[in-house]
């Protein structure tokens, strides 16, 4: 219950499951059912004042304002790119800020959500491990960057209707290191009587944490993306440092496991790929690729790589990316290209950065780095 405690020191209902929202009414001497009436008015209806819930008594209503609270992000910046995605500036408790990106396609609305304040992982390529680590989000924090998203981008219940059809965990942040408070917003995203997704629909992204990957499927079904950026272990040690803890063989055993432990055995992996220029975009890492990817269930998602300041990466060209898509395809590998989104308004891949309070030495260290390098370009 301690992650569910806000600032002003009461429990906030805004991140509990079902399940939880059910144990709650029980224990206060009310039926389960309180819990359906409450995700409706919340996650459905947008309403967070206890007195607007009309189908509760008086007396429960003055109880629940009394002794518990239902608190949303606070949006400190909302701004619209040229093609249309949409980015949010999330204050959160303690002065640390995250973002979240919404991503509208033709047939889907892609809501690209954080799971921590910045992230401790430090891939090479990634500008959020940049800024260093402050702590989890709680599973409100969670949830409630796709309310907040939902409430802007209009959600309805009837699924034909809905901008948001997607959900990822491909924004700051390692999920699987916040893994009580992400398995808790899944199931807020999928229950009917909150936002309804499809489980197919939901995506945790990881960097390989596999005890947590092997933990998950006891307790969600929802898709899986790793991040893999490499196809052998010396490459991957530069690129992901938690592959030393966690090789390449381990984590392809680990997401096989996931997958064998859904109900519908036909549920492939999305596995991600950066490349960068010299790095890791040659037709021979796209064939060893193929080698590594042999007895995984997968497609591959391929990100041309966003540059940001100080980075010494570049994204290879146009014809370096067809050309390691072309022998991914003709070995069958389902296999999209992503394209960059957002850029104009830093909402790309690797370029949400979020205001972190920096517990860790990186942010400074790296922020020095910065400001130097702009005084040599200025003289
Ligand atoms: N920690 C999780 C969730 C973050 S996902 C994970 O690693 O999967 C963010 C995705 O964007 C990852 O696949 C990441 O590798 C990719 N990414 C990070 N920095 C990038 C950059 N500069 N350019 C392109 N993709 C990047």
């Amino acid at each position: 219950m301690a992650e569910v405690m806000e600032k002003h020191g009461k429990v906030n209902l805004l991140g509990m499951s079902r399940q939880q929202l059910e144990a709650f009414f029980t224990e206060i001497g009310e039926k389960p059912f309180r819990a359906s009436q409450l995700l409706k008015w919340v996650h459905q209806q947008g309403v967070t004042r206890f007195e607007d819930m009309t189908n509760m008594s008086k007396a429960l209503r003055s109880k629940l304002e009394a002794e518990v609270s239902l608190e949303v992000p606070e949006v400190v910046l909302d701004k619209v790119s040229a093609d249309g995605t949409r980015k949010w500036v999330m204050q959160m408790a303690g002065g640390s800020r995250i973002e979240t990106v919404f991503i509208p396609e033709n047939e889907r609305g892609t809501l690209c959500v954080s799971s921590q304040i910045g992230c401790s992982l430090d891939c090479s390529f990634c500008s959020t491990g940049k800024q260093g680590f402050n702590r989890n989000l709680s599973s409100a924090e969670i949830i409630g960057q796709l309310w907040v998203a939902a409430r802007a981008l209009g959600h309805a219940a009837d699924s034909k209707k809905r901008a948001i059809t997607n959900v990822v965990f491909m924004g700051m942040g390692e999920p699987l290191m916040n893994f009580d408070n992400v398995v808790s917003a899944c199931s807020l995203m999928m229950d009917d009587f909150a936002y309804g997704l499809s489980k197919r629909r939901v995506t945790i992204s990881t960097a390989g944490l596999v005890p947590a990957l092997d933990r998950l499927g006891e307790v969600t079904d929802v898709s899986l993306a790793i991040s893999l950026h490499a196809p052998n272990d010396t490459l991957r040690d530069v690129l992901v440092p938690l592959n030393r803890k966690y090789p390449i063989s381990e984590l392809m055993r680990a997401s096989r496991d996931y997958l064998g432990k859904l109900p519908d055995n036909h549920r492939k992996a999305t596995v991600e790929y950066t490349l960068i220029e010299g790095v890791n975009d040659q037709p021979e890492h796209a064939r060893e690729l193929v080698e590594v990817l042999r007895d995984l269930p997968c497609k591959v998602n391929l990100i041309p790589f966003n540059p940001f300041p100080l980075s010494d990466y570049r994204r290879p060209s146009r014809n370096a990316v067809m050309r390691f898509h072309r022998v991914l395809a003709e070995a069958g590998y389902i296999t999209t290209i992503r394209t960059t989104r957002g850029d104009d308004i830093d909402a790309a891949c690797g370029q949400l950065v979020g205001q972190v309070e920096d517990r860790t030495r990186r942010q400074a260290r790296y922020i020095n780095a910065v400001n130097i390098s702009e005084g040599e370009t200025r003289l």
